[in-house]
């Protein structure tokens, strides 16, 4: 097969194994890697659902007083445990004083999205003048196209890749039909090579280099929600600029998952939801964000009382001063009940950093990928040996947390009985299910268990096995004071994790 990139997390997991005198697929390296997750506690500041309390769980198979493998953070990220808290706190502030509330307390509704847009801003690598909170994530793209989409006949292109995000799709399609073009001719997607699943880089550059001259907008996605990859964005913005296309980025998947560096990258506009890794619940208050390069040369079409200078926004003479960038972009006060989960989970995020969360992701979702290939490699020997094919690249930086698996039985009847058996992940048509283990609070033993219960879900004979140090060979012994472990891929994968 020859090594592929993602050898390097493998290499690291043999070594662990041999250190610790226990197979790779040994329960022990789990424990082991665990214990020396520098980000370990970050889990317990997440409120991780029980087994017994998630409605598909099959009692007879599994034990409900566990915490189930919650491997969904790509869809719908976990509550942290403060985000009830605060609300609590509002509510009780606008119980006890009403409209003083908007002056006072510890979020001050008048600006409390305003006081957490630096946190925001550090996760997707941006200034925080770059930045607004506010909408849902379609209600943002549509505002920010209306701004850099500008269709011209000679440029009236958006090149996207084939089967983004519906929400995104329709998006695109209906702010070309609205600005009187035709899809048919203006949507241009972006297809994998036949017989391939994800996209080539070069091939997305070449197509920018070819059509470049009649495309308006190049918008893609950070990380397709589909096949989990990751694009490679400061190339992708670099080949749309140069051919004199403005390139924005939907981040929904990529945010709090991948290290984004928007302001470095020049990306022209990006938007993002925040209740995916973002954990801020369903629904939560979005982001947008447009590059400082553009704050006086880009303003919003469409304005609200909220894109005014708040030093006079309450002033009421109905003489607009338009905040520059993407302040101007806002329309209507922000919902307090929404500022106070994604303050919550934006604060966890601020006790790390997206740096550290992607060291520990690799090793993560490398893990997860050893363990699957591990038992579950197609065996021409034993054809009737279930299997599964890793759609998501090989390669960790072509990847954030998520894979897309699909398997040689019906995917369905495997999504049933592991949710039977409380793991939470998801299933999309036609044939994929999506793992994210999510850096922020998944652990390497969640992996192993998520492995084994997959085993019993596929009615494997082959279970995999979880032992293989002795009982008085505690895992955390060996080696002793722990070795200096590090994961290289060349120079850019460095892991001291241990
Ligand atoms: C989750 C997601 C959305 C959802 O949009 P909302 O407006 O927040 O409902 C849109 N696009 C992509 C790529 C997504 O992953």
């Amino acid at each position: 097969m020859g090594s592929s990139p993602s050898d390097s997390s493998h290499t690291f997991l043999e070594r662990v194994s041999s250190e610790l005198g226990c197979a790779p697929t040994s329960q022990d390296v789990a424990v082991y890697l665990d214990k020396r997750d520098p980000l370990q506690h970050l889990r317990k500041q997440f409120l991780v659902p029980r087994v017994g309390d998630l409605p598909p769980t099959d009692l007879s198979l599994v034990d409900g007083t566990e915490d189930c493998i919650y491997f969904v953070g790509n869809s719908l990220g976990l509550q942290p445990k403060s985000a009830g808290k605060y609300i609590d706190e509002d509510m009780d502030k606008w119980a006890k004083m009403g409209i003083h509330g908007h002056r006072a307390g510890k979020r001050p509704w008048a600006y409390a999205e305003n006081n957490i847009e630096d946190l925001m801003a550090n996760v997707v690598g941006a200034k925080a003048e770059e930045v607004a909170l506010m909408n849902g994530l379609t209600v943002n793209l549509h505002l920010l196209l209306l701004s850099f989409y500008r269709p011209t006949a000679e440029r009236h292109k958006i090149l996207i890749e084939d089967k983004a995000f519906p929400s995104d799709y329709y998006a695109v399609e209906s702010q070309i039909r609205m600005r009187g073009f035709d899809p048919q001719q203006s949507l241009l997607l972006m297809k994998p090579r036949a017989g391939e699943e994800t996209l080539r880089t070069e091939d997305i550059l070449a197509t920018i280099e070819r059509e470049g001259e009649s495309i308006a907008v190049v918008l893609f996605s950070g990380v397709q929600y589909y096949t989990g990859q990751v694009f490679n964005m400061a190339a992708i913005t670099a080949a749309g600029q140069n051919k004199g296309c403005f390139v924005g980025f939907d981040c929904a998947h990529a945010v709090g998952n991948v290290e984004l560096r928007l302001h470095d990258w020049g990306v022209d506009f990006a938007c993002w939801c925040s209740y995916k890794y973002l954990n801020s619940g369903a629904g939560g208050l979005a982001g947008a964000f447009i590059h400082e390069k553009h704050t006086h040369t880009v303003k919003s079409t469409l304005w609200g009382w909220w894109g005014h200078d708040l030093k006079t926004r309450f002033h009421m003479d109905n003489v607009m001063d338009l905040l520059p960038g993407v302040g101007g972009y806002r329309l209507s006060n922000q919902p307090f009940l929404l500022v106070c989960p994604l303050q919550a989970s934006l604060e966890i995020f601020s006790q790390t950093s997206m740096q550290a969360l992607r060291q520990k992701s690799k090793l993560l979702t490398g893990y997860l990928e050893y363990l699957l290939k591990h038992y579950y490699t197609q065996d021409e020997a034993r054809p009737d040996k279930p299997y599964v094919r890793i759609i998501t690249p090989s390669d960790p930086e072509e990847r954030g947390c998520q894979l897309s698996l699909s398997f040689s039985v019906p995917v369905d009847t495997i999504f049933n009985e592991l949710e039977k058996r409380g793991v939470a992940c998801d299933m999309r048509e036609p044939n994929v299910l999506r793992i994210a283990p999510a850096p922020l609070y998944n652990s390497f033993s969640d992996v192993h268990r998520f492995v084994n219960l997959l085993g019993s879900a596929l009615g494997s004979r082959q279970r995999p096995h979880t032992e293989c140090v002795t009982e008085n060979q505690p895992a955390d012994k060996h080696p002793p004071g722990g070795p200096p472990f590090t994961v290289t891929d060349g120079a850019s994968f460095h892991v001291p994790l241990l």
